[in-house]
């Protein structure tokens, strides 16, 4: 059995200058970077954001404001964001420090307009998005998880893999939170916790 390594959603917008910035963001890069560098790792994955100008979870298309909570129970929701992770903009892009030589599949997500997809596994309307059996296919069981944000994409991410049956380190270290509400993070973590996730450091 096999490890792979989740690398989620380290695109500018998600950075200290972008439109939906997660603070300290950068810190993780050289820890991200320090993990790939293991080589233990039978795949290395990276989720991309990837929405089209006129997607639905971006609030100035709903005549909202971000971060306002929405939810249309068809794969909106339950927040909206900022415009961020245009395809093909600078925002949407790799942070230019990550090594992204070492990544083996770049998954893009996002890519409807009606549907989000916060999860590498899943769209926010539950549609498998066939990484699961990619996995497997490659008899990887167990996966390192770090990115961006933890209490969102991250989050997704971990719940789903669990729900796949993957066992799930997070790399506590390589991911931080975009804190929409306050203590977000920390209810993550909790709930991790309580759900068998392991934290390591790297
Ligand atoms: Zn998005």
């Amino acid at each position: 059995m096999h490890k792979a390594l989740l690398v989620v959603d380290v695109q500018n917008d998600f950075y200290e200058t972008g439109s939906l910035p997660v603070k300290d963001a950068s810190r993780i890069n050289p820890v991200i970077n320090k993990t790939m560098e293991h080589r233990s790792y039978k795949a290395i994955l990276a989720s991309q954001d990837w929405h089209p100008a006129n997607h639905e979870s971006f609030a100035v298309n709903q005549g909202k404001e971000p971060f306002s909570t929405f939810d249309n129970g068809k794969g909106i929701g339950p927040v909206l964001w900022p415009v961020h992770c245009q395809q093909d903009t600078h925002g949407a892009e790799f942070h230019k420090d990550i090594s992204t030589e070492n990544f083996d599949y770049i998954v893009r997500k996002g890519t409807h307009p009606h549907v989000d997809s916060y999860s590498i596994f899943k769209e926010n309307n539950g549609a498998d998005l066939g990484i699961a059996s990619l996995l497997k296919a490659l008899d990887i069981y167990e996966l390192d998880i770090c990115g961006l944000a933890l209490d969102y994409c991250v989050r997704y991410t971990v719940l789903d893999a669990l729900l796949f049956g993957f066992k799930i380190n997070l790399i506590i270290n390589a991911t931080k939170g975009v804190e929409a509400q306050k203590g977000d993070v920390k209810k993550t973590l909790e709930e991790f916790k309580k759900a068998g996730v392991r934290f390591k450091e790297v």
